[in-house]
Order: C-alpha cells, then structure tokens, then sequence
C-alpha cells in the first residue's frame, strides 16, 4: 500500500447498534399489527380477551341474554327473508352491513331498523386486512360510516370482514369511536350441509352472553348460505327458549 493513500473505513459498530435497536421494534411493529388476525385466524375466541376492550367477542355471562348477528347484507334476496323469519319467531337482531351494499339498497337498511333492529357496520369492501395499511383501513371505515350517516345512522359495533382484524384494523376502529366484536358461537353456512347442522353448530356454543354469527347473503360465500341461516332459526329458536335465553340487540347485550 503506498503511504497517504489509505482511507480511514467508517466504524461499522455504531450502524450495527442502530441496526440492533431496530430490529426489536420492527418486530414489534409487526406482531401489533398480525398478532390479532393469527389469534383470530385460529377461532381461539378466548383469546380474543388479550386485547380487552379493543375486541370483545361475547357478551356477559351473568344474563339471560345473547346476541344473533347477520353478516353480509343487505341483501334483496336474503334479508327480507331473514327479517320475516326474525318477526314470527319473535327474535331481535344485529346486521353488520356493509357500506358498498348500503349504497345499493338503502330501502333494506331503513327496513332493518323499521323493524327494531340494530345496524351495525362491516367495512365498506369486504376485504381482508393483513395486507392494508391504517390509512385504507380509515378510508374504508370513513366511507361505510358515510353510506350509514347519509340514511340517519351512527353505527356504534363493528365487525372486520372474514373476522380478521389486523392490530391496525383495532387501533383504527377504536379511533373512530367503533367498537370492534367478533362471535362466539357460529353457523358456519359456508360448510353446513344444511340448516340442521348450521343450528346445531350454534347450539354448541350458545349459552348466556353468547355472541352468534349467522349470514343474510350469500355474496362472499358459497350459495345457499343465508338460506341454511334462514332454515336454521326455527332451530336456534327453540333451543333460546329451552334454555331461557333471550336474543337481544349488541347495544342491549354489552351496554
Ligand atoms: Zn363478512
């Protein structure tokens, strides 16, 4: 080496420090934002408890109470269907609806609340999280609240579409003043040979508090979903009465 031409190198130990600081809070960052959807992805409803108030998926167990949810709506065919059924069994209920479908049928969404139900919301488009930043995640929400606010109502529940919620899709809805929920006892129509298995599906996990999942569309699903649900409410209905519950509104189940 000819003398004066060497160049002193950067110490590397300081890049490698920031580096190291770093890696810890990238992988925190990421956890917070998969964590949720992994633990949901699972069903492992109990879990759910993890994030508190961020996302609850049953009500309390010290009532008579539980809460029949309809996803996916509103929807020409499905929903009235679903509403008559709800009329002549008596029973009370809460449709997260989604925004793009309020805007297509509005008369649906007046229909469900003429009747004494609850609106809820499901997003604006009905698509997954994991991939999504917190700026979509509040630009769908914004809109399906705007669909919502343009008929005269405020959601207060929201349930993220596929039940996965993203730790940003917790943080945005909490912001937002939505209360994110998810189930604890489900039809699961999508592979329900028929209504029989869908009731006895819900049977299983309904007891007091019990949050149920069911469909009033058959538009993210296979066909037949929403009349598996349909076939399945005489059958849900009958085993609330033997065993003394009431299905009422989220609003009335977690106040
Ligand atoms: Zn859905």
């Amino acid at each position: 080496m000819i003398e004066g031409t060497a160049r002193k190198q950067p110490d590397p130990a300081p890049a490698r420090r920031a580096c190291a600081r770093l890696v810890p809070f990238g992988a925190a960052l990421t956890a917070a934002h998969y964590v949720p959807s992994a633990v949901v992805l699972g069903q492992w409803g109990p879990f759910c408890t993890l994030f508190g108030e961020l996302c609850r998926w049953q009500g309390p167990r010290a009532s008579t109470r539980v809460a029949l949810t309809f996803d996916d709506g509103p929807d020409p065919e499905g929903t009235p269907r679903v509403l008559d059924a709800l009329d002549e069994l008596g029973l009370r209920a809460t449709f997260f609806v989604l925004g793009e479908r309020v805007r297509a049928h509005p008369d649906l969404v007046e229909e469900i609340a003429r009747r004494g139900h609850q609106l809820a919301t499901h997003g604006d488009e009905h698509a997954r999280h994991l991939a999504r930043s917190p700026l979509w995640v509040r630009r769908d929400l914004a809109r399906a609240r705007d669909a919502m606010a343009l008929l005269g109502h405020a959601p207060r529940w929201y349930r993220p579409a596929y039940g996965q919620p993203s730790g940003s899709t917790l943080a945005v809805a909490r912001a937002m003043g939505l209360r994110t929920v998810l189930w604890s006892a489900w039809g699961r129509e999508w592979v329900a040979p028929g209504p029989g298995e869908v009731a006895a599906r819900v049977a299983r996990r309904l007891r007091p508090g019990a949050i149920v999942l069911l469909h009033d569309s058959d538009r993210f699903g296979p066909w037949g979903m929403w009349r598996r649900a349909l076939g399945a409410l005489p059958l849900v209905a009958a085993e609330l009465r033997r065993r003394r519950l009431t299905s009422v509104t989220m609003d009335e189940l977690v106040p």
